[in-house]
């Protein structure tokens, strides 16, 4: 079957930056095609951010359960079935889905499934199996994403060998587990398999887990996993062997020797590549970035062709679903005649290990880098009666202020829902907020938000409760 359609704006995948954009375009009046050749929601919804979550909650549900007594709570032996948590993340994934293909039709975003491939600037070719439909539009954005790094280390694709999209459908059990890279995907899975009781092993390649997170931060998280996860720095994974016994022998290379390690199962986690395969990008003569892994954008998002835009991980800036929804919308904006740029002084990150760790802005190192003087002010959980209410007394909140003009320029919290926690310090931050602004108002009581208070008063007068 073949068909033609045309439309004022194309947006070529459905992840999160694809599909806001398609919506965010179509509330403002535009006439607007969504292309997709897999699920909708992409990688952050099907692979990525959300299943993950999912599983990280009933991970942590499970490991909360062994330390009631001491809270006064006693629910007898408590147990996980792998099978259920699966069932009940695939179901959270498939009402999400089912949204968002209301939100499309809602908006009249048309949704045309298939692969698409530039025919020439401003036209595409999807094809599904023997369909093909030639899309005609006057602005195009591509929002492609990413996916799994193929590595060259031997033994990748060996029967128990995963990464993070197989792992998310593993039922079976296990007792140990050595995860081939220790960042952010990497930690999060060493959180989940930790609170479930298997010994974990992580190997990273640089000198520090999170490598470019703030190493105060990362204390927290390796000073909550010790004794659980057997953290090693500095290694380089050689190869994964098979033993006769079925489990997984890992090579890596420390100091300059060979060692090996044992375990049921092991996950990589290391590194994921831009979709740029098949798109035929030359036929638009879309320019891609020096290092050709990804496609180059200005700060309005568009490409090296007039009219046609990338957003989200195909642009290799920030591998994040609010980046890439932002860039999107930011997108949308210059396509609509706005006067939009994209900053990413202020895009929050978030770490969801066994202690989470969210971080916005700047951190002290990158201020002495640039040889700009600022203050600093940490505030533990310890010193916080909500947080201790709940137990959670691991962790600060740290603020940095510039001290040319008192601003915030860099905020981070590592401890109970510091993922929460982040996005008053981002709104500060990106409204340029002092923190006298953060003194002058009020935090409820008792919360763990009033952290954030107090660690505004440690960068003035010094805060109340904690010295
Ligand atoms: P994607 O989400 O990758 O979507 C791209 C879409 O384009 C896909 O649906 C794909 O099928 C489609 N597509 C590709 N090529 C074509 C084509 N030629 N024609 C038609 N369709 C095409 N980020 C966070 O912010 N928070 C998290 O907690 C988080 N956790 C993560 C956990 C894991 C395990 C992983 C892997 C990622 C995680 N991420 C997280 C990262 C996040 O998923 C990505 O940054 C985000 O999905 C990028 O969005 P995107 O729209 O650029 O691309």
């Amino acid at each position: 079957k073949k068909e033609e359609l045309s439309c004022e704006i194309a947006v070529v995948g459905a992840g999160p930056g694809g599909y806001e954009a398609a919506i965010y375009a179509a509330k403002q009046g535009k006439d607007v095609i969504l292309i997709e050749k897999s699920k909708v929601g992409g990688t952050c919804l099907n692979v990525g951010c959300i299943p993950t979550k999912a599983i990280v909650n009933s991970a942590e549900k499970y490991h909360m359960l062994s330390g009631l007594e001491d809270i006064g709570v006693s629910c007898g032996q408590a147990s996980f079935d792998m099978h259920r948590v699966i069932g009940h993340k695939n179901q959270v994934v498939e009402q999400l889905r089912g949204g968002i293909e209301s939100l499309l039709e809602a908006n009249g975003v048309r949704l045309v499934r298939g692969t698409a491939a530039f025919q020439g600037p401003k036209e595409l070719l999807v094809s599904q199996g023997l369909n093909r439909t030639t899309v005609k539009a006057q602005h195009v954005i591509i929002a492609t994403g990413s996916r799994i790094a193929d590595l060259p280390i031997p033994g990748i694709h060996g029967r128990n060998v995963l990464n993070s999209t197989t792992a998310l459908d593993l039922e079976e059990d296990f007792d140990s587990i050595a995860i081939v890279g220790g960042g952010v995907i990497g930690m999060e899975f060493a959180g989940i398999y930790a609170s479930l009781g298997k010994r974990v092993h992580v190997l990273e390649y640089e000198k520090q887990i999170l490598p470019t997170t703030d190493p105060d931060l990362v204390e927290v998280l390796t000073e909550d996993l010790k004794g659980q996860v057997d953290i090693r720095t500095g290694v380089r994974v050689q190869e994964i062997r098979e033993s006769e016994n079925g489990q997984c022998i890992v090579a890596f290379e420390s100091g300059g020797r060979t060692k090996y390690l044992v375990a049921d199962k092991v996950l990589v986690a290391v590194g994921r590549s831009a979709n740029l395969d098949g798109l035929k990008l030359e036929k638009a003569g879309v320019e891609l970035t020096e290092n050709k892994r990804s496609i180059a954008v200005n700060g309005s998002m568009e490409t090296s062709v007039p009219g046609i835009y990338a957003i989200g991980d195909v642009t290799g800036k920030i591998q994040l679903a609010h980046a890439a929804s932002h860039q999107g919308l930011v997108a949308v904006d210059c396509i609509l005649g706005k006067n939009r740029s994209m900053e990413y002084d202020f895009i929050p990150s978030v770490i969801f290990s066994r202690v989470e760790i969210a971080t916005v802005g700047r951190t002290e190192r990158e201020l002495k880098q640039a040889g700009i003087a600022g203050n600093v002010s940490r505030f533990p959980f310890a010193a916080n009666g909500k947080a201790l209410t709940m137990e959670e007394g691991r962790g600060f909140v740290k603020l940095i202020a510039r001290e040319e003009d008192g601003k915030l320029v860099g905020a981070a919290v590592a401890g109970p829902d510091a993922s929460n926690l982040i996005s008053v310090l981002t709104l500060a931050l990106t409204n340029g907020l002092t923190p006298e602004a953060i003194i002058s108002t009020v935090f409820p009581h008792p919360t763990l938000g009033e952290v954030i208070h107090e660690a505004a008063l440690g960068l003035t007068v010094g805060a109340i409760h904690y010295h």
